[in-house]
C-alpha cells in the first residue's frame, strides 16, 4: 500500500495549549520508548509512526493520545501528548487540548473507547514482523482496506474488535487493546514473542 502521509484527516478544534497531566502518562511513555526499541513503530507512511493512548476515566471518551507527527522514543516530554473530549462525526471533528495536534488516527481510538467500554487502553504499531506471521498466528484481519486516519478505517477494524483485542488492519498494522495499559503492552509483546518463536523453528 503506497499510501503518503499527508497529516491529520479530521477537523480539529483545540481547547488550548496547555500540557497535559496524568499520572498514567508516563507508564504510557514507557510503552512508547518500549514500541521504538522493538521496531514496532517504525516510521511510516514518509512520517507517521504509531500511536498509543489510555482513557483518563471510566465512563467517559476523553483519551490521552500521542501527538500527530511525533515519533516514539525514550523520554518523550508531555508536549507530545494530546487529550481528547470529543468527536463529532457528522462534522468530522476532534476537539481537544494539548500543544500539539493529536494523532492522526485519534478518530480510531476514539470510536474504539466508545464502543467497548471495558477497554481503556488502545496502541497501534506497524509491526512488518507480525503482519507476516497474521496467518500462522491466526490474528485476525480486517477484509478491505482503507485509507489511515478515516472513519472508514476506523469502521472496518471495529468489526473485528467487537470481539477480539489483538487485530491486524489488512497491509497497514495491528491494534491491541487492554483493560489497562500493561494489559494492552502486555499483548502487543505475546504476539511479538511468538512471531519470534515461529521465526526460529
Ligand atoms: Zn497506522
Amino acid at each position: 500500500m503506497a499510501e503518503i502521509y499527508t497529516g491529520i484527516k479530521f477537523n480539529y478544534k483545540s481547547l488550548g495549549k496547555t500540557i497535559i497531566k496524568s499520572e498514567l502518562l508516563s507508564e504510557l511513555k514507557n510503552w512508547c520508548a518500549f514500541f521504538n526499541e522493538k521496531n514496532l513503530a517504525p516510521p511510516y507512511l514518509g512520517g507517521s509512526s504509531g500511536n498509543l493512548s489510555f482513557r483518563i476515566k471510566p465512563g467517559t471518551i476523553n483519551f490521552i493520545i500521542t501527538a500527530s507527527h511525533t515519533a516514539l522514543r525514550e523520554n518523550m516530554p508531555d508536549s507530545d501528548f494530546t487529550k481528547i473530549v470529543s468527536y463529532d462525526e457528522n462534522k468530522n471533528l476532534i476537539t481537544g487540548k494539548g500543544t500539539k495536534e493529536p494523532s492522526s488516527e485519534s478518530i480510531m481510538h476514539h470510536i474504539i473507547y466508545k464502543y467497548k467500554p471495558e477497554i481503556n487502553a488502545v496502541f497501534h504499531g506497524h509491526s512488518p514482523e507480525i503482519l507476516k506471521f497474521a496467518d500462522q498466528l491466526k490474528i485476525p484481519v480486517t477484509k478491505k482496506e482503507f485509507e489511515y486516519g478515516t472513519i472508514k478505517l476506523a469502521k472496518e477494524a471495529l468489526k473485528l474488535l467487537k470481539t477480539h483485542n489483538f487485530i491486524i488492519l489488512k497491509n497497514h498494522g495491528f491494534i491491541s487493546l487492554g483493560k489497562t495499559v500493561q494489559e494492552a503492552g502486555n499483548l502487543t509483546i505475546n504476539f511479538l514473542n511468538n512471531c519470534k518463536s515461529i521465526n526460529n523453528e
